[in-house]
């Protein structure tokens, strides 16, 4: 099933468009509130007995333009971040392969739309991309199996978390660099994560003609299930929870010279499966 949320609201794809879930299953429309109802299992209910149109797949093919989208979860309790999970990108930063997940937060005030614009402060210098699969959780996950933990799961979404290298590296944090307003976008659809393996998707980030990330998430160093496991020992996870789940090789500053977000251009980044986060960019000085 795919999940797009339009004033805040939770709409499920259907044959005919987005629909408000709400009216159909009688649940909040709060994405984080409806997940925490069971909302998975009531749309697949509404889909079986015909009070949504089509099938539970039939959202997959759903023409998203025209649609003015919030994040999937517009405002998550938290956004939890993994450093360094793609070999690929740990490799090109110099840095060693982490032996445990590297978890950091990123503020979740930092939230923003699908085409809603990434606003760089005039004081960052080095704004730079990073494309990442994330996780939003969909029911209570406290000391989970690896085994179980994608059970725990609502869906996957496309995520960029933007981040100011020029602050990143001037102290042993990452929160700070990477928490500015509008420097978290997420979108455009939840997908749920029978109609994916989390673990072999293509994931590319692009600015216009330039590819500049070009992986897959089968080179992450901690999968999406040993990630949600790990999150949740002695931690409870709520639904609507996010985690960023790391991005992979490509980055602006892995590059020679290194290339910064610049005013005016549009970021892209894909995941196959899920679809295309497009999110303008505007420096001020
Ligand atoms: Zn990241």
């Amino acid at each position: 099933m795919r999940f797009v949320t339009i004033d805040r609201r939770i709409h499920a794809l259907t044959a005919t468009g987005p629909v408000d879930l709400a009216p159909v299953t009688g649940l909040p429309g709060d994405p984080a509130a409806f997940f925490a109802a069971d909302g998975l299992e009531a749309t697949r209910r509404a889909f079986r007995e015909g009070a949504l149109e089509g099938t539970e797949t039939a959202g997959t093919t759903a023409d998203l333009s025209g649609l003015t989208l919030d994040a999937p979860v517009p405002q998550p309790r938290v956004v939890w971040c993994i450093g360094l999970n793609y070999r690929d990108h740990a490799a090109e930063t110099g840095k060693e392969i982490p032996a445990v997940p590297t978890v950091f937060v990123k503020s979740p005030g930092a939230v923003i739309a699908p085409g809603a614009t990434i606003e760089v402060p005039p004081f960052v210098t080095q704004p730079d991309y990073e494309g990442e699969l994330a996780v939003v959780i969909g029911k209570r996950a406290r000391d989970v199996a690896e085994a179980d933990a994608l059970e725990y799961v609502a869906g996957v979404t496309v995520a960029h978390d933007v981040s100011a290298r020029d602050h990143q590296y001037v102290t042993t944090q990452w929160c700070w660099s990477k928490s500015y307003d509008t420097f978290c976008p997420m979108g455009p659809v939840l997908v749920t994560i029978d109609e994916l393996d989390v673990t072999d998707l293509p994931i590319s980030t692009r600015i216009g003609s330039e590819v500049l990330q070009d992986s897959n998430t089968g080179q992450m160093v901690f999968p999406v299930a040993h990630l949600i496991s790990f999150l949740s020992q002695g931690t409870t996870l709520e639904p609507g929870d996010v985690i960023l789940t790391g991005t992979p090789a490509g980055v602006g500053l892995g590059r020679t010279p290194p290339r910064w977000l610049q005013d005016g251009e549009t970021v892209e980044i894909t995941i196959g499966g899920i679809g295309t986060l497009s999110n303008p960019v505007r420096r001020s000085s």
